[in-house]
């Protein structure tokens, strides 16, 4: 970043990313490898510095959602395993296989068109198949009245040539909400992928080497459903209502900069659409972010942010670039002065229920126009 700048920024502590990798590791059994997840510039945290770091510490594979994201990474020095979450058209296949990259087969057509396509190169493409035990979402067919056709197309998958089928994996819809219906949801969700898993191994006499489920809520939750691998991907940045059981830490703080401060009388309608009228008479702070920033419109007049000496409610719609926060309570707030909208002195957690969402959307959000400043 340009120092001279100072508009907005997201400091991104390196430090809290490596102690929270080490936290986890720490919680698991001997044995178990550790996947980090850096889809979406790892949460946008910036996927080349956390892989970077990943690889350092010793992690074992990286997942990413698709093909664009893995080249990325491996343009940038990445050399690890790097499992590929999402579709890849087969086309694409002499690309995964040359650079190394493992992708994931969620259904029987899709495997027979990487093994064909792999074949045609004479080479062998290393895949991990995803059983869909109740996310429907990707994934092989396999609950209730599915579970034989399932386990035949599995069978079928992994007797296919030029394919390596070194992983299963499988993920869960509520492994991170608490209550006894989660909990049920979580276990028959389990409880199916293991069935699945043994019937498969038992008719084909093959084992697969990485057999993974957990994301950031069963490796806290279900640290029995840990298996050979774990998949975390909000943990690992120090976010879910689970990660204080771990003493992880936040490791991204968003800020910006006061503008410009103006007084106004008591009646003045403030931003587009006019939706805050000042009740008394208003010292007003524009400040340089707004939702092309990552910033939800949504949350307009509904939050406030920690400024200079404490918090100052936000005021009016929130615009493209900018937005007005009230600094009437907050006179050592000037211009220059920093405003964190999340971070350790703002909990994320007021913002993302501000605009009815999760954390997750919010750090994905975080627009490319804000550059990422590495704390080391
Ligand atoms: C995104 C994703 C994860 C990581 O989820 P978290 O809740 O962030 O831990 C794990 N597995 C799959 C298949 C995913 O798509």
């Amino acid at each position: 970043m340009n120092d001279l700048q100072k508009r907005t920024w997201a400091e991104i502590s390196l430090p809290n990313i490596r102690h929270n990798y080490e936290a986890i590791r720490r919680s698991l059994p001997e044995g178990c490898r550790f996947l980090g997840v850096v889809k979406a510039d790892a949460y946008g945290h910036g996927a080349i510095a956390v892989s970077r770091l990943l690889q350092e510490a010793g992690a074992d594979y990286l997942a990413v959602s698709c093909l664009d994201e893995a080249m990325e990474l491996r343009e940038n020095g990445i050399r690890m395993p790097i499992l590929i979450l999402g579709h890849t058209p087969p086309a694409y296949t002499g690309t995964l296989i040359e650079n190394g990259i493992t992708q994931t087969v969620s259904a029987l057509a899709k495997a027979r068109e990487y093994a064909e396509a792999a074949a045609a190169l004479g080479k062998t493409l290393r895949i991990h198949i995803k059983l869909d035990t109740g996310m429907s979402r990707l994934g092989y067919l396999c609950a209730g009245n599915y579970f034989e056709t399932g386990v035949e197309n599995l069978l079928r998958t992994v007797a296919l040539p030029n394919l390596e089928p070194e992983g299963i994996y499988t993920h869960f819809a509520v492994s991170d909400e608490p209550g006894e219906d989660c909990e049920t949801y979580t276990r028959a969700q389990f409880k199916l992928f293991t069935d699945v898993i043994d019937a498969v191994e038992s008719r084909s006499g093959r084992r697969f080497a990485i057999r993974h489920c957990a994301n950031s809520g069963a490796v806290v939750s279900y640290p029995e459903m840990t298996l050979d691998m774990v998949r975390p991907g909000l943990l690992l940045y120090g976010y879910g209502d689970t990660s204080g059981r771990l003493g992880l830490k936040p490791c991204m703080r968003l800020v910006t900069t006061v503008s410009t401060i103006k007084f106004y009388e008591p009646g003045t309608s403030v931003s587009y659409g006019r939706r805050f009228v000042t009740e008394r008479r208003t010292r007003m702070g524009v400040i340089a972010i707004g939702y092309a920033d990552g910033l939800p419109r949504l949350i307009s007049n509904k939050c406030s942010f920690a400024a200079k000496g404490g918090f100052a409610p936000q005021r009016g719609s929130i615009c493209m670039d900018m937005c007005m926060i009230d600094l009437t309570e907050l006179p050592e707030a000037d211009v220059g002065s920093e405003v964190e909208l999340f971070g350790p002195a703002n909990d994320i957690y007021k913002l993302s229920d501000a605009a009815q969402t999760i954390p997750y959307e919010l750090l994905c959000a975080v627009s490319k126009r804000v550059p990422r400043v590495y704390a080391e």
